[in-house]
């Protein structure tokens, strides 16, 4: 950074800007996290610089002998992490990889069914902005009115009527774990490819935490920045080396030029952290660190979408204190949380403004915080939303969480760039 503030002050201005943002705040997004130094120092590499169209040893451009070896690296690794028998580490993003299956699985006017965007789904799951729903017809399944989990039965029932060619599991906002072995039961009876999008649960499923999609699943599409602390990225799995053959067509040339190589080494070095005993440590953190946010919350008068978690995220149910997901994600900013508004299974709401607010724990695990810290958490977000005009409790928050994050540092070897 020093560096780039002599040659460029304003982008390092701005960057700067955003270390300090991040090192400040408590940072709650379900969907984000902190990789590690090395992680960065990799994404950061003269690998941006080279073209790679094709793959390990069947390029279409010269000089890729070591980009060579580090994909492929990353292809081993991601293979061992997860137990699968083949692996793409090229897409760009979880959205890519997700197109690059319906581009191999699937034909326009097909039909799929993946969970409703209100009650947890991703948008690539079949909404009508995303290409996957308009160029499919999209059936969608929800989560129970009464326990607000999967309802295999009524899942069973629809993939029947519908008779689906894909049907999708794994989610962006569901808080309990998945029967994947229960999925392929109602796939097969219908014929269809079941693809798990373990985009949010990746850390978990990686060390055992979460069972693994791979043995019941055709396909395991997932992002590389959740939970599993690597670089922004997407990564496609399969037990299926045929059906892996179409994947790596459907992702190169299909949906994509040349790969980011210096993304896919920064996957390499995650995939190797993560393979560490350390990183099963982390990812057991992680769970624990959420249960006790959800319990703090809790007993402080707070519901929760299906009464709790098992995972690293929890859906706060804001109806019950008569604030919409807007105004408590204002709420906690104001005290340098950083959240989201989300929509509730059954939500009244808009999507813009929502009944619920997504908080997860990989982050400031990340940083080094325990159980102890995230009941802290749940105090400080309980104080702030039942005080909601308070000025002197939100000044009082603000210093509690200066407090925490003082102590956790970000990046300590990371300099803030002097600029003009
Ligand atoms: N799938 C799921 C379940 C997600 O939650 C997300 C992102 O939040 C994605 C896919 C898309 O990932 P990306 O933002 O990398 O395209």
């Amino acid at each position: 950074l020093d560096f780039l503030a002599e040659t460029d002050p304003t982008v390092a201005g701005l960057i700067g800007q955003e270390l300090q943002r991040q090192r400040d705040h408590l940072e709650l997004i379900a969907s984000e996290n902190f990789t590690s130094a090395a992680v960065l120092a990799a994404q950061g590499s003269v690998l941006t610089n080279k073209y790679a169209e094709g793959l390990p040893r069947k390029r279409y451009y010269g000089g890729c002998e070591y980009i060579d070896g580090i994909e492929q690296l990353a292809i081993d690794r991601a293979k061992e992490l997860f137990g699968a028998a083949w692996a793409n580490v090229q897409p760009h993003s979880g959205a890519q990889a997700n197109f690059a299956v319906f581009l191999a699985l699937l034909q326009p006017g097909d039909t799929i069914m993946g969970m409703d965007l209100s009650h947890g789904g991703h948008l690539t799951h079949g909404s009508p902005v995303n290409v996957s729903g308009k160029w499919f017809k999209v059936e969608h399944y929800g989560v129970s009115p009464e326990t607000e989990q999967l309802d295999y039965d009524r899942i069973r029932e629809l993939a029947k009527q519908h008779q689906p060619k894909l049907i999708i599991c794994g989610y962006s906002a569901y808080p309990r774990v998945i029967d994947f072995e229960k999925f392929r039961a109602i796939a097969d009876e219908v014929g269809a490819y079941l693809m798990a999008d373990i985009a949010h649960i990746a850390g978990l499923v990686a060390t055992g935490h979460h069972p693994n999609p791979l043995p019941h699943c055709h396909v395991v599409t997932t992002t590389t920045h959740k939970t599993l602390r690597g670089p922004r990225g997407g990564l496609i799995l399969t037990d299926d080396a045929e059906l892996g053959k179409k994947f790596d067509k459907a992702v190169f040339p299909g949906s994509q030029g040349g790969p980011l190589e210096h993304v896919i080494a920064a996957k390499a070095v995650a995939f190797g952290e993560a393979l560490k005993p350390e990183f099963k440590a982390y990812s057991g953190q992680v769970i624990e660190n959420a249960k006790a946010l959800a319990a703090a919350l809790q007993q402080r008068g707070f519901k929760l979408v299906s009464d709790g978690t098992d995972n690293h995220l929890m859906l706060v149910d804001l109806r019950s204190i008569s604030m919409t997901g807007k105004q408590a994600d204002r709420r906690v900013s104001q005290v340098n949380i950083t959240a989201n508004k989300n929509t509730v299974p059954f939500d009244p709401e808009s999507p813009f403004v929502t009944s619920g607010l997504r908080l997860g724990s990989p982050a400031m695990t990340s940083r080094g915080m325990g159980t102890e810290e995230f009941t802290e958490i749940g105090n400080i977000i309980a104080d702030c939303l039942l005080n909601p005009e308070d000025e002197a409790i939100a000044a009082d928050c603000r210093r509690r969480v200066a407090q925490l994050c003082e102590k956790f540092p970000l990046y300590p070897h990371l300099n803030v760039p002097v600029t003009a």
